[in-house]
């Protein structure tokens, strides 16, 4: 026969040999994460140190315990003034009773100081560092594996809460892997594919048509009425507004409480413990806005979510609450007037580079203790899961 011929055996050899040549080589991100999911060396989740600056951590803490289930929460755009205003706006201050705090440093890769969202949640889910707008990739646009992701791998329930879409930059970080944090759609399908367990937020127009076609073949369930008595084993996509939901000024569709309640219901069933994050997503857009009034209401609802985190992990003391912001928006500070009144001022519409405090309470907590860089808490995070 024709392919039993020496010159054809000779042909599939060669052509076997490209093959496995492309696959190991290749720095196409699709060929890279598969190889990452095959567990090649060179493929592991940090990739590269960060310690760009002294003093910086260069691996991830030894800790005594391991988190059975970690709850991470990020108010986006929320640096010292926006914590200042919320110490003397909310008399049950809830950031007080974490047990640990560190402070970060929250810059892009290259040369530029000041983040975003994508730069900041990405180095946060990875532990490496990337350019503004990447999500879930290094700076050269190769995917990174997430905790989320590693989350998945061990067994781990995982579900992402966010008051912006889905499909916005912070949560999406976690579980997407792209270039560009705009490609909502792109992202949209990717988070549809995923196997997240529970999604909860706004963006039923990125969702709309392929990736909500995806999701219900796959067994999901999507929801856009919000109903905390929902108990379902499939897998749950929460969307309650076409994009972002209301500020918490404006009666928003759905509390981040109750999101944050449900979510960390249908989570905790499983045995091998959860891996959830909750974004308080609009406090940037507050900072963006310069609104003081946004701000406070944001924070308001932010509080609450933390005091029900930390009641959470005194019945379920082998859970570990993080709590920080990707980086500060506003350049906000706190004045007074010549009454004692506070008179929030702001230096810009944009972000800051400001140094970001962090909270930990749980097991695991001392590792957030000190100086270090957001990349910092992707590998002390992923270091968690992995040895789970
Ligand atoms: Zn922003």
């Amino acid at each position: 026969m024709n392919f039993l011929r020496p010159r054809s055996i000779w042909m599939f050899f060669i052509y076997a040999i490209g093959c496995l040549f492309f696959f190991s080589c290749s720095t196409s991100p699709e060929v890279f994460l598969l190889r990452s999911y095959l567990g090649i060396p060179g493929t592991e989740n940090v990739i590269k140190s960060d310690a760009d600056k002294q003093g910086a951590r260069e691996i991830s803490v030894q800790t005594k315990e391991i988190p059975k289930s970690i709850i991470f929460i990020i108010a986006d755009g929320l640096g010292i003034g926006q914590f200042t205003l919320m110490y003397y706006d909310i008399s049950d201050f809830a950031p007080a009773d974490f047990t640990h705090t560190g402070l970060m440093t929250v810059h892009p890769s290259g040369q530029r100081k000041v983040p975003d969202s994508a730069n900041t949640a990405s180095s946060m889910a990875t532990g490496v560092k990337t350019h503004r707008g990447g999500i879930g990739v290094d700076e050269n646009d190769i995917p990174v594996k997430t905790v989320l992701e590693w989350a998945e791998d061990i067994g781990m329930s995982t579900g992402l809460v966010a008051t912006s879409s889905v499909a916005h930059a912070t949560p999406a970080s976690f579980v997407a892997h792209i270039d560009k944090r705009s490609k909502y759609e792109e992202i949209a399908l990717q988070m549809a594919q995923s196997s997240v367990d529970v999604m909860l937020g706004g963006g039923k127009d990125h969702f709309s048509g392929e990736p909500l076609e995806i999701f219900t073949r796959k067994g999901g369930l999507v929801i856009n009425e919000f109903d905390e008595t929902i108990d379902t084993k499939q897998p749950l996509l929460g969307l309650f507004a076409d994009n972002h939901l209301r500020s918490a000024m404006e009666d928003r569709e759905v509390a981040t409480l109750d999101m944050t309640r449900l979510a960390v219901k249908l989570l905790e069933k499983n045995s091998r413990g959860f891996f959830l994050m909750v974004e308080e997503s609009q406090v940037d857009f507050a900072g963006h806005a310069n609104n003081s009034e946004y701000m406070s209401a944001e924070l308001a609802s932010l509080n609450s979510v933390l005091r029900f985190c930390l009641d959470y992990q005194k019945e379920h003391p082998n859970t570990l609450i993080l709590f920080t912001a990707d980086h500060e928006t506003g350049g906000m500070a706190v004045e007074d007037t010549s009454e004692g009144a506070l008179d929030i001022q702001f230096t810009t519409g944009h972000h800051t580079a400001n140094m970001i405090p962090v909270f930990a309470i749980g097991p695991g907590a001392e590792a957030f203790s000190g100086v270090y860089d957001n990349t910092d808490i992707g590998k002390q995070l992923i270091y968690f899961v992995k040895n789970h």
